[in-house]
């Protein structure tokens, strides 16, 4: 039985990760969307506002389970006896950084393994920053993110900055 995790801020989750969810869910017995609950960074979504977001999408797929998670990914693994990392690669830039993480986490944990995912060619330039950034400048961003994470978005944004 294989028990993956897919970490991630998922601040807000988009059609790239998505693709990454059902594809990985694919691949394993179980996956566990793992949503980061980083005190250093500022996100624009609560943790349980990326939770309850990332539930509704994922709800058809039977062997998803969304859970926050705070402090090292590799303890997080080890409580839930997870042996595969899931990640999404998009360009060469990601690369570096995924690869250093990866042998840093497997040289904690050798019980985990990192599996890298290419991202479809369609989500390739798409992160949860762009989808941030044509929202507070009034853009449309249904191309880019599940249809109930539209709303929420632009709500979040009117929140922030008033108008
Ligand atoms: P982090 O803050 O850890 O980078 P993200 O929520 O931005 O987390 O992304 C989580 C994972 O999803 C990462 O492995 C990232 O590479 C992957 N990912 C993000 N966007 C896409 C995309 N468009 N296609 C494929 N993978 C993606």
């Amino acid at each position: 039985m294989i028990r993956a995790i897919y970490p991630g801020s998922f601040d807000p989750v988009t059609l790239g990760h998505l693709d990454i969810i059902r594809r990985a869910s694919q691949t394993v017995d179980e996956l566990i969307v793992g949503v980061l609950n980083n005190g250093g960074k500022t996100p624009l979504f609560t943790i349980e506002e990326r939770v309850g977001m990332l539930k509704e999408v994922a709800e058809g797929i039977p062997n998803v389970k969304i859970m926050s998670f705070s402090g090292l990914l590799v303890d997080f693994a080890r409580q839930l006896e997870a042996t595969v990392i899931v990640r999404g690669l998009r360009a060469i830039s990601d690369f570096e950084y995924e690869l250093q993480m990866a042998q840093t986490n497997h040289k904690m944990n050798p019980q985990v393994d990192t599996m890298f995912l290419a991202t479809s060619l369609e989500y390739s330039y798409l992160s949860s920053t762009i989808v941030k950034e044509v929202a507070f400048f009034g853009g449309n961003i249904r191309e880019f993110v599940p249809e109930p994470v539209i709303g929420r978005v632009h709500e979040k944004v009117r929140e922030k900055t008033g108008k």
